[in-house]
């Protein structure tokens, strides 16, 4: 007797780096029976029909969430709660919903404000990958191997819904952790959004010297290192920066506060203070397990 699938139908709305690469673990692992992509421009969706990411689209996200048992949505965050107030009227009674969002309480204040509470069937979820790439050309089934998923179930969310989602990401390779949502949006704003902060300064601020070509002539691998976030897609940060406010801007004022002390160290020649922050961080980033 054949085994049934995990999922009959798929939805995946924003069928990009992250939908797609979802879509793919799945299908390799032959736990999704049907595919159905959503999106707003039908040029990526042919692609995704044509890499065999989905089985069929429709520029609708409503018409394309009938008769899913789940839905993913994989949008920038700027744009879940439209495709979540269009989609709530079509979808099937116990169609699990998910997001991919890489803030958190944004997501859930979204749900909110369009349902007037937090429905049980709904899971927010952040797979802990990802690339510098965007669409579903940059999708590969590998992505969430050995990475993380961080779901942020909320008191009215259903244990089947849970148990569902989890068994999805674990399938595609990940492990997956729950975790508050609040803790969820403070720790991803000092891992990620920070450091993205950092690199797009970084890169925008040598851009605008005069001598900026110079400057890139010689730029090495550390420097290719430290700033290849900064080729990240400018929207999904604006939206991320846009969600996450609140916690990376504590971030934001940490980092500043820690930088103004070593260009002091620097301007008064304090060698000891020079020498003991690079000799801490050196310790910590040697004894993180980042690889
Ligand atoms: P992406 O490759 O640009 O994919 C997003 C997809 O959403 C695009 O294919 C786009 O297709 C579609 N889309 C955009 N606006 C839409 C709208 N208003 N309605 C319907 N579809 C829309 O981006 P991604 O990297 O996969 O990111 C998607 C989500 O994952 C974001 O919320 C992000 O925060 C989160 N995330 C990203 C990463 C990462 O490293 N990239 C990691 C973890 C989580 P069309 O242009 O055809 O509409």
């Amino acid at each position: 007797m054949t085994r049934q699938p995990l999922i009959q139908r798929l939805c995946v709305i924003g069928v990009g780096l992250i939908g797609g690469s979802l879509a793919r673990a799945l299908r390799e692992k032959g736990e999704v029976a049907e595919v159905v992509g959503a999106g707003r421009g039908e040029d990526n969706l042919r692609v995704a029909v044509r890499l065999g990411v989905v089985d069929r689209y429709d520029t609708d996200p409503a018409r394309a969430v009938a008769g899913a048992d789940v839905v993913v949505v994989a949008v920038p965050l700027g744009a879940i709660e439209p495709v979540l107030r269009a989609i709530v009227p079509r979808l099937s009674p116990d169609a699990v919903v998910t997001d991919v969002g890489s803030a958190k309480g944004s997501v859930v204040a979204d749900v909110e404000r369009i349902y007037g509470h937090i429905p049980p069937n709904f899971v927010p979820g952040h797979p802990i990958a990802g690339t510098e790439k965007s669409g579903v050309k940059a999708s590969f089934a590998a992505l969430f191997q050995r990475r993380r998923v961080i779901l942020t179930p909320l008191a009215e969310t259903a244990a089947t819904a849970h148990r569902l989602v989890r068994k999805m990401w674990e399938l595609t390779g990940a492990e997956v952790v729950d975790m508050g949502v609040r803790h969820h949006d403070a720790v991803l704003a000092a891992t990620s959004h920070l450091p993205h902060m950092l690199a797009y300064t970084l890169v925008d601020t040598l851009a605008r010297l005069d001598d900026r070509a110079e400057i890139f002539r010689y730029a090495a691998g550390g420097f290719r290192d430290f700033t290849r976030i900064a080729s990240s897609d400018p929207r999904m940060w604006h939206d991320i920066c846009v969600a996450n406010r609140e916690q990376l801007l504590e971030m934001i004022a940490l980092f500043s506060a820690d930088l103004s002390r070593l260009a002091e160290a620097i301007r008064d020649d304090d060698r000891a203070a020079i020498l003991a922050t690079f000799q801490r961080a050196k310790r910590a980033r040697d004894n993180l397990y980042l690889d």
